[in-house]
């Protein structure tokens, strides 16, 4: 089962992290029984509830893994898919627990879904389901501002997050923290602006922060800079979609191939991402575009120079892993290479982006939202205007002293005050950046740490581990 295979994968990943945290010059590393407790889910409760639709009592499947607990709330995000499993579940719990540590947010590791496809049912039958699941998580403190935390991941998005904010505070009146129970909601019901794009925007980030280190750029045998370079996405959806709108416009990388579930689109010239997505809006399909091609998981092999992953877990595997022809990979996606592709792609010299790196400007923002609800102010509502006071009063004592006016094309970006779009993104950003500086501090400076993979993972269980030990466990 691909959920077995996945869980299997993030395992061995771990067990990875931890002998090399034992060996070399990481002595003080973390005792077996620490690393077999951490490395398991604390707990994973199944649900089967029923809703009556179309005239019958369907019954749902729902699962809510907790990893990690060293840190509460836990966080992680709601599948909707028909394959979700258990063991699926676990292993992206799992992976939410490093990928927080790993990003120093200061939440445990958990994991949500439900067996269903969303394609199937009306938007009033899955509200009418989303409701009733909710119920169910909120009997047992599986969503709560202060417990547990979800968010979108596959198939939900705001409109779902909003539905479950709304039955939480229904069944909790008088919580004053109610709208801090799941994040991803939409701005005009306790979201943050930002918080739709972040996880595409982080991949942006991570790139760039990629393209600053020449030194690791090197060991791609690219030449330096992401403008030019010609990318390959798989899935656009929330994340692909995101990031791939963010490259092509903003840091002019091509966009020469785009995967969906039902073909491909391909235009060596780059695509236009904007305008496809419309298409795949109003159509419900990559079809009939303008460089469509039918084509399945062999588009992953085309030759180009940055695959972005950001559709499934396990796409690229033992199978396929040979015929990548991409010098680099950054995993948007959650788990999308195999343990097995990932030990035949290093052989190969191909660098992997992880994606408890990777894809954690998702979890970063929400971070921001879950904060926001808690002190229920705007960022940069006080301080704005303040800003903006002080900046022109800083603008006219250069202007005195110089005799000079200030130059016209940018005083409009000196004086104006942060909004919160502005903080979030400065937030996400630096995030994103001063993590990648550790990654790469430990990946070119520590033998054992083979890959940025293992090197993400070594600073991750870690600092998990240290958590549990300054408790004396
Ligand atoms: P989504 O449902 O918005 O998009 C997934 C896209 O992938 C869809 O467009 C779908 O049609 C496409 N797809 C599905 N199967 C495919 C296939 N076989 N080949 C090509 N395309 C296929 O989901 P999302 O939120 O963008 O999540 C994508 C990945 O990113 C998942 O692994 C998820 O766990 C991870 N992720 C999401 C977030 C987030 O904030 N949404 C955060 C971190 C990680």
């Amino acid at each position: 089962m691909a959920g077995d295979a996945f869980l299997q994968s993030i395992e061995h990943n771990f067990k990875n992290a931890v002998s090399c945290l034992k060996s070399g010059d990481h002595a003080d590393g973390i005792s077996d029984d620490l690393a077999e407790k951490i490395m398991v889910a604390n707990s994973t409760y199944v649900v089967r509830f029923g809703v009556r639709l179309r005239g019958k009592l369907f019954t749902f499947t729902g699962y809510r893994s907790v990893h990690s607990e060293h840190f509460e709330p836990v966080k992680g995000g709601i599948r909707y898919a028909p394959d979700v499993n258990q063991q699926e579940v676990e292993a992206l719990a799992a992976l939410m627990s490093y990928k927080c540590a790993l990003v120093e947010v200061p939440f445990g590791g958990s994991k949500g879904g439900l067996i269903i496809d969303p394609r199937e049912w009306s938007e009033s039958e899955l509200e009418r389901i989303t409701r009733r699941f909710t119920q169910e998580l909120a009997k047992r403190d599986l969503i709560h501002p202060s417990q547990n935390v979800p968010a979108p991941d596959v198939g939900t998005g705001e409109r779902e997050m909003a539905w479950m904010a709304d039955e939480y505070k229904r069944l909790n009146p008088a919580e004053l923290n109610a709208w801090a129970c799941v994040t991803g909601k939409p701005v005009t019901k306790g979201g943050i602006a930002g918080r739709t794009e972040a996880t595409g925007r982080g991949v942006e980030y991570a790139l760039r922060a990629f393209f600053d280190h020449p030194e690791d750029v090197k060991r791609t045998g690219m030449i330096p800079g992401l403008p030019g370079k010609r990318v390959i996405v798989q899935g656009l959806g929330n994340v692909g979609y995101h990031a791939a709108l963010f490259l092509s416009t903003e840091n002019g990388a091509l966009i020469t191939h785009v995967l969906e579930r039902d073909g491909a689109v391909v235009d060596e010239t780059g695509i236009d991402i904007d305008d496809l997505k419309q298409h795949v809006t109003k159509t419900g399909s990559v079809k009939n575009y303008k460089g469509y091609v039918e084509s399945g998981m062999e588009m992953l092999e085309a030759d180009a120079d940055i695959l972005i992953p950001a559709a499934m877990e396990l796409v690229i595997t033992e199978e396929n892993a040979d015929r990548i022809k991409t010098p680099l990979i950054i995993e948007a996606a959650n788990g999308p290479v195999s343990a097995e592709a990932d030990r035949i792609l290093r052989d190969r010299g191909v660098v992997i982006i992880p994606d408890l790196y990777a894809n954690a400007g998702g979890v970063t923002v929400s971070y921001f939202e879950w904060i926001k609800n808690l002190s229920r102010i705007r960022f940069g509502r006080m301080q704005r205007r303040a800003e903006e006071n002080r900046l022109a009063a800083l603008i006219q004592g250069v202007e005195q002293l110089t005799g000079k006016p200030f130059p016209d094309n940018l005083i409009d970006e000196a004086v104006r005050g942060s909004a919160e779009i502005d903080l979030v993104r400065s937030g996400l950003e630096d995030t994103m950046r001063s993590t990648y500086a550790v990654i790469s501090d430990v990946w070119n400076n520590n033998p054992e740490a083979t890959d940025m993979r293992t090197a993400a993972m070594m600073v991750a269980v870690r600092r998990i581990a240290t958590s549990y030990q300054s408790l004396g466990i």
